[in-house]
């Protein structure tokens, strides 16, 4: 279904005019401030979107998502977190027209002709980043502060300490 690499950058005048779409995937790496907090850099954006006029407005619409690898923060083991970004994005040009964009369109600023396409996707995946990730439920047992780990370890049978009862009873039952 994605099996072609997006563009890395984008041209959105030109390509909303002639109503584009980019539909395709992008390596995480290429996102180094999304991937920040991950356990690795593997895996990749997808994106289904597309470009067109609505009104004056040139408009990128549509959805991209990624399964980024990050550390629990209850068991300290590596989590997948699903992000999915619906973008409804109205480029402008001037801060005129930033002012007179449609509300139910998130401005970017266009400061050139041609943009990079990871910069763009990068941050509107940074938008539905959650603050903190974790298991619905964790596999492993939750990470404890220091105390509760000692005691649940002095709970295991210390094999020493069984010794020295099996010689005590032993010379017990020599007397
Ligand atoms: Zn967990």
């Amino acid at each position: 279904m994605f099996e072609h690499p997006l563009p890395s950058t984008i041209k959105p005048l030109k390509l909303a005019r002639q109503q584009g779409k980019l539909k395709g995937f992008m390596p995480l790496d290429r996102m180094p401030a999304l991937v920040a907090d991950c356990i690795d850099r593997e895996g990749r954006l997808e994106a289904d979107l597309q470009l067109d006029m609505q009104g004056r407005w040139p408009v990128l619409s549509g959805v991209a998502t990624a399964r980024l690898r990050m550390q629990c923060q209850r068991c300290l083991e590596a989590v997948e977190v699903p992000l999915r970004a619906d973008i409804s994005l109205g480029f402008v040009q001037s801060e005129e027209a930033l002012e007179e964009l449609p509300d139910h369109l998130d401005p970017f600023v266009l400061e050139e002709e041609e943009i990079p396409l990871a910069d763009l996707l990068e941050q509107e995946m940074i938008l539905v980043l959650p603050i903190v990730a974790y298991h619905e439920e964790c596999e492993h047992a939750p990470y404890q502060a220091g105390d509760e780990v000692v005691e649940v370890q002095d709970e295991k049978p210390n094999p020493f300490k069984v010794l020295e009862q099996l010689k005590g009873n032993i010379k017990k039952s020599d007397q």
